[in-house]
């Protein structure tokens, strides 16, 4: 159903009921009236999935997305891919061009550098899932805006509950600072291990700035081991 061209008043009605419903059910009794710089609310608009979906049909829930103004400039929603059973799941930060163009996460020359970390430790990418914070490329890759954030990191982290991966290596700081709700620099946040509801976080710096500060890899490799251990003494414990 789309609002903006064919919706019928009742429609409309029975949106704005189901709306005010889950603000009620989220502890928000008053709606402000303004508009002003808001996105409007189709089918596709919900702000947050609901619990225990499938990865199917979280993508689905997503639907074509307009919950946020990256909408109008995107190409391709990247959803993410991989192994929906995957022990190692990789968060990066958005699509870049490549990313936006080929609606698959992480195939530029900083996927393809990730693509190697990911060799480094004996894994192929196709055994880990990768996905990012927002799902749509921001306009020139500027960094994504808050607004941007908040509508679409709920959707990382239902894939997160529905894959269950035993550690997430969040790559930068938008990734990181997401994950673990933090200001922290991720200069100060790569290398530890964190938890997330269960699962084991490492942050480290993302492929693009290793492009730029290849002297950097050094770090991100001993944060490769780090999560290679963790998942070798995971499974013993199995
Ligand atoms: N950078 C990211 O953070 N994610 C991608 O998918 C590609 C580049």
């Amino acid at each position: 159903m789309n609002h903006q061209n064919h919706a019928s008043i009742p429609e409309i009605i029975e949106d704005v009921k189901s709306y005010l419903e889950y603000l009620k059910t989220m502890g928000i009794e008053a709606v402000p009236v303004s508009g002003k710089g808001s996105e409007k609310k189709t089918s596709d608009s919900s702000p947050l999935p609901t619990v225990g979906l499938t990865l199917e049909e979280i993508r689905k829930e997503l639907g074509n997305c307009k919950r946020c103004k990256l909408h109008r400039t995107r190409k391709t929603l990247v959803f993410g891919e991989g192994n929906p059973k995957a022990k190692l799941m990789f968060v990066g930060e958005g699509p870049g061009y490549d990313e936006d163009v080929q609606g698959r996460p992480f195939v530029g020359k900083a996927g393809q550098l990730l693509t190697k970390i990911i060799q480094s430790i004996q894994i192929q990418r196709e055994e880990v899932y990768i996905a990012n914070i927002i799902k749509c490329r921001p306009p020139q890759n500027r960094n994504p805006e808050p607004d941007e954030i908040a509508a679409c990191s709920p959707f990382v982290l239902k894939q997160i509950e529905a894959i269950q991966p035993k550690i997430i290596c969040a790559l930068g700081t938008f990734a990181a600072q997401t994950l673990l709700k933090t200001t922290a620099k991720i200069t100060a946040l790569r290398g530890k291990l964190y938890e997330l509801e269960g699962t084991k976080v490492i942050p480290t710096y993302h492929p693009a700035f290793l492009l730029r500060n290849p002297e950097k890899k050094r770090e991100v490799w001993e944060d490769m081991k780090r999560i290679l251990d963790y998942l070798r003494e995971d499974s013993e414990a199995d």
